[in-house]
């Protein structure tokens, strides 16, 4: 059983996720290198699949057309990506991987715009690696 809990690093954001995760997924993008410091490591929450404490904490970055990035207004830890759902799709909810209280027991399955990993690093273990191409092809676009 993985951890269920997490927030920010000053604890004025908290969460409780309605089912545990068993993975997360690297993002290489420069807009997740830059947000997070490094590399972007989310988990995908279903829709109502998080409950949120501090909800007034959260500062909300509109980082596209198409999606916002949320952090603590407090100490400014990464919080998630979130695309806002039209109606016809769920919101989809990538959460800051590295905020959840303990990451044991969960795998790294699949890496993301691999192109832009920068050369100095790269992570150990068999990922599933696609590029920008391969997730506008897998998830539509935009
Ligand atoms: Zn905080
Ligand atoms: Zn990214």
């Amino acid at each position: 059983m993985t951890c269920t809990t997490g927030g920010c690093l000053c604890a004025a954001v908290r969460y409780t996720l309605a089912d545990a995760p068993d993975h997360y997924d690297a993002c290489h993008c420069s807009m997740c290198r830059k947000t997070s410091g490094g590399v972007g490591f989310g988990i995908n929450v279903p829709d109502g699949g998080i409950t949120w404490e501090g909800a007034e904490n959260i500062g909300i970055y509109k980082s596209s057309e198409w999606a916002e990035r949320a952090f603590c207004k407090i100490c400014g830890s990464s919080l998630y990506y979130r695309m806002p759902g039209d109606g016809e799709r769920p919101d989809f909810l990538s959460l800051a991987a590295g905020s959840l209280d303990d990451l044991e027991g969960l795998t790294m399955t699949t890496e993301i715009y691999i192109e832009a990993k920068p050369s100095g690093h790269a992570f150990a273990g068999d990922t599933k690696k696609m590029t920008e191409a391969d997730v506008i092809a897998a998830f539509g676009g935009s």
